[in-house]
């Protein structure tokens, strides 16, 4: 019979498998008995509306057979079963898409590992391929009379044949691979050996697992001993016994199951090299009954901030899976969210449609939110190292979570955000900015720019750091956004340094500014009006201290929110009002002053190397740098 040829990414994978130097190659049975558990969940949610099927929920199961003598390991369950389109599209093509998408997603010049990705993802049914000389799959699909085998024993391509198969299901019989001086693949045709790895990796598969169990017993003989008692011999029978415990790991209780255990069982799930920062487990009792086992991860999945990436928690009813992901059960906020909700109180076959509107779903989801946020706030306050862990790779999503719906969720997350101190140089709550502050120390100060060092090197914080008072730096695009939502915290307002009014200056200060400004009047308005209409504003500074200019903003729209308007493609561009500010302390001052007095057009240059030099320190580009240089070359006499 001619062979099928496998597609080319199914063949890169495969031949991975084959030559796999992979230690833990034993995964290839938690990821064949999980194919058989789903095909199984599949069959049985049709069983619900569908008597045609004929089983009910205690007919199901997945059994292990074994070989020794011709080295076959066979796993089979009464699942749904393949057809023929089925076995070439499935089995043919790599399934479980991820893993090599994400392959191809990672930096180029350090390809991921073969290892690492079988460790990471699993790699679903080929990894049977790292212990097979031959892989076949017999099986027959609900619904179908014909049944079909499937084989192949490498890279080289596959068969697919009619075949007979009593009942709907599918079975999978591996040829164990001969041991060779590294690998000892015999281990995989061994009772307790297998019985070991079932507890390991299956043991909450929800249906039975059976296997022939070798056991003994006494037998009475009809020889005595020499005290003329009868000798009881032993002889060995075989008996199917049930390996796994069928329950769900989060259907059991605290000490039943620890963390750790939770951890690998999160790892397994959602292929995650890392454990998770928290494990949470609910056991609720109240207006709704259900049980639940979340998980915060530690890092971002690398499509976490893609449309592709979608969240949910998976939905389950006594055990039974009704949702892969079920949306309604996360706010947005908390999409990094995974895990598993289980109630008695939800209905089996219940819509999609009408689940958005179920009571007892609304009640579940508000709680997890608020549980949630008290778990974060808990790690924040007893494990910062691990709250920053996840602050770096999911604070992003809070901050989205503030300004979402008009900031509507600001009093549940503020308490979560963290931003950068130009004070301590760390990371802080606003509580703690707050706490830390001076009493005279009217409003919370920010600073916008692309990096704390620029931030901190910026004329205008000279003032705000010179009184003592610390900044917060921001440097996320969103984060003006986020403060102008929160408008102010625990009774203090945010103000921007860049705020062309600070009001720190003494009396004293006050007055001598008026005084300059005054003396200034007709020089300020001579820089504006050679400015052209670029700035709306010039002004004496009261913030600058050794710096000759910076670029203020008054109005809505600040220099940080134009940048970031003007990043988006498509999008209004709104500009914000610039106020030039000069240091009338500084000789640039002085030599402006001057060229004013006596040669205008000279004035005229001065000005808007200034205001060039503004730009540049507001990390702005300079709109003509070709007439700048020119500019700068003709002052150079
Ligand atoms: P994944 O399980 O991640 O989809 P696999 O490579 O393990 O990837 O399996 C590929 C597909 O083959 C499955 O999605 C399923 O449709 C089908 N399949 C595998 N094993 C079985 C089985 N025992 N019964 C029915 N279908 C199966």
């Amino acid at each position: 019979m001619a062979k099928r040829q496998f597609k080319a990414e199914s063949k890169k994978l495969l031949d991975m498998m084959i030559h796999s130097v992979y230690t833990h190659k034993e995964i290839f049975l938690r990821e064949l008995i999980s194919n058989a558990s789903d095909a199984i969940d599949k069959l049985h949610y049709i069983s619900l509306t569908d008597d045609k099927v004929g089983l009910s929920r205690s007919d199901f199961f997945i059994r292990i057979d074994v070989d020794k003598e011709k080295r076959f390991l066979t796993v089979s369950d009464n699942g749904i079963g393949m057809t023929k389109d089925d076995l070439v599209s499935n089995l043919g093509i790599i399934a479980r898409s991820g893993s090599l998408d994400f392959k191809k997603g990672v930096d180029e010049e350090e390809p991921e590992s073969e290892i690492d990705i079988i460790g990471r993802f699993g790699v679903g049914f080929y990894s049977a391929f790292m212990v097979s000389q031959e892989v076949s799959v017999l099986t027959r699909a609900h619904g179908s009379d014909k049944a079909y085998l499937w084989k192949s024993s490498g890279a080289d391509g596959y068969t697919v044949k009619e075949a007979r198969r009593d009942e709907v299901g599918t079975s999978i019989v591996l040829k164990i691979k001969e041991d060779s001086e590294e690998e000892n693949y015999s281990e995989f045709l061994d009772s307790y050996r297998l019985q070991e790895l079932v507890k390991k990796y299956s043991d909450y598969i929800r249906y039975p697992i059976k296997m022939d169990i070798e056991k003994s017993r006494s037998v009475e003989t009809d020889e005595v001993d020499e005290d003329g008692e009868k000798k009881t011999e032993y002889e060995t029978y075989i008996e199917e016994e049930t390996i796994n415990s069928m329950v769900p790991i989060w259907q059991r209780t605290k000490r039943e199951v620890s963390d750790e255990e939770c951890m690998s069982f999160y790892k397994e799930r959602y292929y995650d090299h890392e454990d998770p920062v928290k494990v949470i487990r609910i056991n609720a009792e109240g207006q709704v009954q259900y049980k639940a086992m979340l998980f915060i991860p530690a890092r971002a999945p690398y499509d976490f901030y893609t449309r592709e990436f979608k969240k949910g928690l998976q939905l389950y009813s006594n055990g039974v899976m009704i949702m892969d992901r079920c949306e309604d059960l996360l706010p947005d906020h908390f999409r990094f969210v995974r895990g598993v909700v289980d109630s008695p109180d939800l209905s089996l076959n219940i819509s999609r449609e009408l689940l958005q509107h179920d009571r007892q779903l609304k009640i579940i989801a508000k709680y997890l939110e608020k549980r949630v946020r008290d778990e974060l706030k808990k790690l924040l306050e007893a494990d910062r190292e691990q709250y920053e862990n996840f602050y770096n790779a999911f604070g992003r999503q809070l901050k989205y979570g503030i300004l979402a719906d008009y900031g509507m969720h600001k009093d549940l997350l503020e308490g979560l955000l963290l931003f950068h101190s130009a004070k301590e140089d760390k990371l802080l709550t606003l509580k703690e900015y707050k706490d830390a502050m001076p009493e005279e120390q009217e409003n919370i100060y920010y600073a916008s720019g692309d990096s704390v060092t620029r931030i901190k090197a910026l004329p205008q914080a000279e003032q705000v750091l010179d009184k003592g008072y610390d900044m917060l730096c921001l440097t996320d695009e969103e984060d003006e956004f986020v403060i102008n939502t929160l408008r102010q915290y625990e009774g203090k307002n945010f103000l921007s340094v860049n705020e062309a009014d600070l009001g720190l200056e003494s009396e004293e200060e006050k007055k001598e500014l008026e005084k300059q400004a005054e003396e200034n009047k007709e020089l300020l308005e001579f820089v504006k009006e050679s400015l052209d209409g670029k700035v709306s504003e010039v002004k004496i500074s009261s913030k600058l201290k050794s710096h000759a200019v910076c670029l203020a903003s008054s109005g809505a729209v600040s220099i940080e929110m134009e940048k970031y308007f003007d990043m988006i493609p498509g999008a209004e561009k709104p500009k914000a009002e610039r106020v030039l500010e000069l240091n009338a302390d500084h000789s640039s001052f002085e030599a402006l002053k001057k060229a004013y007095e006596g040669d205008k057009d000279k004035a005229v240059k001065y000005a808007e190397v200034l205001y060039a030099q503004a730009l540049l320190i507001a990390g702005l580009p300079i709109e003509d740098p070709a007439a700048y240089t020119e500019l700068v070359s003709s002052l150079l006499v």
